[in-house]
């Protein structure tokens, strides 16, 4: 169904890394576990926006008290100021403070809060950072260049908010972090919502950014951002040529662009696009199809997952979205053939990165840097990878093909030994967690 390799392949590296510096301060990566009271998070991803509240007793707890609060971004504020996103967002953290007694002794108490900013970013210190660029659709060019933590500092003030920005946490980074505080096997974390990246822990002799540098773990989380990886191994389709280029990020995000939640919908409306360019399949040809991104990827993920014989829902959503009424049951099946070579390369791609971040650290099974023996002789330790993203939780045939790939690749005997951990809203209180650690 998809193009074969495009010939031409834009050049590029394979993203780049930003060290984290989560490994200085304990053994496992820096989290709390005795701190006290109430800590918060605020989120800034893709698509919701969140703000949460853990709840620490002083000691550790296999269960973590917290409460969220979820909000559309409204559209408008991802292309307009950094002020006026900030000032959202501080907004809205104000209510949910105002909202709910947190359990501090007045409302004169400082709040210690960790900022989730899930787009690329120059770590500075475990407390501020410099964007290097937007992803996912936002585009404010004022904040490229700034530190990010200083600009919602900055809109706490305007907004009389006594909060101090203790921690700037990736979201991978966050769900590393509370996985890691759940299970000290977890050795990766990776995201895949409307946007994807992973992160890990790596030595820090390994890192050659980092010579000379010493931690107490020996060890460092690099945030891979591998939404950016590109290789030209990796082929690319004329829909994922044509998606790139009316991107407002073009030539970027190459990896992020065949994975994610923001994109696999749009790829899915070009090829029935062009179906119905070239063929007659789909009947008169509607001027919605040519709309990007009209087809949302959980509507796409219905018609993938649409199991009545006559594929009422897929109908359903041809109709209200491309205005294509009485549609064949077999044009259907042909929309739903679709969703799925789409869903499976993405669900694939995801897996062989996860496999890559294995291999780099010795957790596949072949030894890594003990090298030497065979596959036989080595035995595999428990691995642990926590994950997190509206696209991994809630689109179950994506899941099921990501599963699927990782066993392929790994072999079963091997794949045992892989656990995927979900951290609902894992991003967010890990980032409370470092908040406590670090404030
Ligand atoms: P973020 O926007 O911070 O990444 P999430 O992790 O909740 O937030 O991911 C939201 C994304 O997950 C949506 O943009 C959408 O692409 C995808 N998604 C959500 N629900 C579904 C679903 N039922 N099926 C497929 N994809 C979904």
């Amino acid at each position: 169904m998809l193009d074969p390799p495009a010939k031409k392949i834009r050049p590029g590296g394979s993203g780049y890394a930003t060290m984290s510096t989560y490994g200085a301060r304990t053994p496992w990566i820096g989290v709390s576990r005795t701190e006290k009271g109430p800590y918060y998070a605020l989120h800034l991803g893709g698509t919701n926006f969140r703000v949460t509240r853990v709840h620490l007793s002083g000691q550790p707890s296999p269960v973590l008290e917290h409460e969220v609060e979820r909000q559309p971004i409204p559209p408008h504020l991802m292309t307009s100021t950094s002020e006026d996103l900030f000032d959202f967002i501080a907004s809205s953290l104000k209510e949910f403070i105002a909202k709910e007694g947190d359990g501090s002794n007045t409302s004169q108490d400082r709040r210690e809060l960790g900022f989730t900013f899930s787009f690329p970013v120059k770590q500075m210190s475990v407390s501020s950072g410099i964007l290097i660029k937007w992803t996912k659709g936002f585009s404010i060019v004022d904040m490229v260049g700034k530190d990010v933590a200083a600009c919602l500092q900055e809109a706490f003030a305007r907004k009389g908010l006594d909060v101090h920005v203790a921690a700037l946490v990736n979201d991978t980074v966050g769900t590393l972090a509370v996985g890691h505080y759940h299970d000290p096997d977890t050795v990766a974390a990776i995201v895949i919502g409307t946007g994807t990246n992973a992160c890990y822990l790596e030595r820090i002799d390994a890192i050659i950014k980092c010579q000379g540098l010493l931690t107490t773990s020996g060890r460092m989380v690099v945030n891979m951002e591998w939404g950016n990886f590109w290789s030209s191994h990796l082929p690319r389709t004329a829909y994922d040529i044509e998606l790139d280029a009316e991107s407002p990020n073009p030539n970027d995000q190459g990896f992020e662009k065949m994975i994610s939640g923001m994109y696999l919908g749009d790829i899915v409306r070009r090829v029935i696009l062009r179906m119905s360019l070239e063929s007659e399949m789909f009947g008169p040809i509607s001027s919605k199809l040519s709309t990007p991104f009209v087809l949302r990827t959980p509507l796409m993920a219905a018609m993938h997952e649409d199991d009545s014989p006559d594929l009422v829902e897929v109908a359903k959503i041809l109709n209200d979205t491309f205005e294509i009424p009485d549609l064949p049951l077999k044009a259907r099946k042909t929309v739903v053939k679709v969703c799925d070579v789409v869903t499976r390369r993405a669900a694939r791609l995801a897996a062989a990165g996860i496999v890559g971040i294995l291999k780099k650290i010795g957790r596949d099974g072949s030894g890594g840097i003990t090298g030497g023996r065979s596959r036989s002789d080595i035995k595999m330790k428990r691995t642990v990878v926590a994950i997190e993203g509206g696209l991994y939780s809630s689109y179950t045939l994506f899941r099921e093909y990501l599963h699927e790939a990782l066993n392929e690749i790994l072999g079963e005997d091997i794949a045992k030994q892989v656990t995927l951990n979900v951290t609902e809203d894992g991003s967010g209180i890990g980032a409370a967690l470092l908040a406590a650690s670090y404030s």
